[in-house]
């Protein structure tokens, strides 16, 4: 890789930063940002469909973590029922149009799949569903209905997965939902966090859109709790409250030079990217250091690279086995020209007249122990931007003192039950700022769905007593 330099020899070889946007024309970039896996046509649609043996007991379902009737919806592919399909899977999980896309499958249902055991080719399950819920999904009609309005008012702090499917289920038991969220949309990482090559940014807007339609859903945007509205006060006005914060501080490196021009968020760029209009005017460099191991590294890695970034080195403290993106991603980011390094971390960050001019790693070792240690070998990588996408944080801030002293935390995130009830009257919590989380858009629709329930069975109980 040419930007990997020596100790010896990377300082008398640092450029100037070569930062640019416009590096590619309007049809690359058009070409670049479409859906990396093509959708299934009706013909590939039934052939796959008719591969499914449609087990009792599927354990594709046990991996689900939605519980989606796997089988059940392919059937109805099958059959050509797909508006069936589309509400087969809704009925477990609203945001099975995006989780079809974003869904790490090859660790969940697709590699329980029984046809993966015996001949290594599992159903494509991801696939089918993005079929089913592109083509069987009405266009003007919600296929759920509202139940009698029950006169019960919840609020929803956060409108992400886990907000918006909890909102939606709670909606469909006739109580009125208010959402309340940070930003100027709605959506949560579907709209401002994973690649656009997954999710569309016009996707996770219809998407929205179509959870909406239940009805009985009314949306604040721009609030944003501690600012903009308030927990005691919430749970003063409000039946219920559920808080689906998601997470948003980001970890930093703690080493010299991370103040430098250049040096940035990737959570911050990826959403900046999401919310573009037009990829030209996104600043890009011509070597490009990601520093991470993750889902939103990759994503960096490989969305600056299709940018047009012409040297993209992704650099991971540990082996490719503890990385928390999956062997599918990393083939992934690889296939698009990403270089992956391992056992490094990160020393310093180097630049010159304020801009990052290279980053300064050392190589790291388990010792005996087990523990992660450095070795003291060092090298550099010249670079025009450095990415941090370390991992991200729940910030307890916006709870404010009076609550924040009930609500009990655990591991730096909010502590919650199996239903996401919380240690305060009235509060459930779900998706990323609960601990144990398994941070993935499908677990969060799940903590949503499970609170939503949770809420309906106390407020029916409260009503009774
Ligand atoms: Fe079909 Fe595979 Fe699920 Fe069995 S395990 S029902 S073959 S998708």
């Amino acid at each position: 890789m040419a930007g990997d330099t020596s100790m010896k020899s990377a300082s008398a070889n640092v450029a100037g930063p070569d930062i640019r946007s416009g590096r590619l024309s309007a049809a690359e970039y058009e070409s670049r940002f479409s859906a990396a896996v093509p959708a299934l046509d009706q013909q590939a649609a039934l052939i796959e469909s008719n591969r499914c043996y449609y087990c009792y007991d599927a354990p594709c379902i046990e991996a689900c973590p939605t519980g989606i009737d796997i089988p059940g919806f392919i059937r109805k592919i099958a059959t050509g029922n797909t508006a069936g399909a589309a509400l087969r899977i809704y009925e477990q999980n609203i945001f099975g149009g995006s989780c079809a896309r974003v869904c790490p499958t090859e660790i969940l249902c697709e590699h329980s799949c029984v046809r993966m055991a015996e001949e290594g080719k599992p159903i494509p399950i991801g696939l089918l569903q993005r079929y089913a819920t592109d083509h069987g999904t009405p266009a003007n009609q919600h296929p759920f209905s509202r139940a009698a309005v029950t006169g019960k008012r919840i609020a929803v702090v956060g409108g992400g997965p886990a907000g918006l499917a909890c909102a939606h289920r709670l909606a469909m038991q006739g109580h009125d939902i208010t959402v309340f969220e940070a930003r100027e949309k709605l959506g949560g990482l579907n709209s401002y966090g994973v690649a656009e090559y997954k999710v569309p940014h016009g996707y996770a807007g219809h998407e929205v859109e179509f959870i909406l339609g239940i009805g009985g859903i009314a949306v604040q945007t721009g609030k944003k709790l501690g600012r903009d509205i308030d927990l005691s006060a919430l749970r003063r006005d409000f039946d219920a409250v559920f808080l689906g914060l998601g997470l948003s501080g980001v970890k930093a490196l703690d080493c010299e030079g991370e103040q430098l021009a250049g040096v940035m968020n990737a959570v911050d760029y990826i959403a900046n990217l999401r919310q573009t209009k037009d990829f030209a005017e996104l600043p890009v460099g011509r070597r490009v250091v990601v520093i991470g191991g993750g889902n939103t590294a990759i994503d960096m890695a490989v969305q600056i690279k299709r940018l047009g970034a012409e040297e993209v080195a992704l650099v991971y403290r540990r082996g490719a086995e503890s990385m928390s993106a999956t062997y599918h991603e990393q083939a992934f980011a690889k296939e698009n020209g990403v270089v992956i390094r391992h056992w490094a971390q990160p020393l310093r960050l180097e630049g010159e007249g304020g801009r990052i001019s290279r980053a300064v790693f050392e190589r790291t070792a388990l010792d005996q122990a087990g523990k992660l240690i450095g070795t003291g070998e060092q090298f550099a990588l010249e670079a025009d931007m450095v990415f941090k996408a370390i991992g991200q944080i729940f910030v307890a801030d916006p709870l404010r003192e009076e609550s924040r002293d009930l609500l009990e935390l655990k591991h730096g995130r909010i502590a919650a039950d199996a239903e996401g009830r919380t240690s305060l009257d009235k509060v459930w919590a779900g998706g990323d700022c609960v601990a144990g989380g398994q941070d993935l858009t499908v677990a969060a629709v799940q903590a949503g769905k499970v609170a939503a329930d949770a809420i309906h069975r106390a407020l029916i109980q409260r009503a009774a007593a």
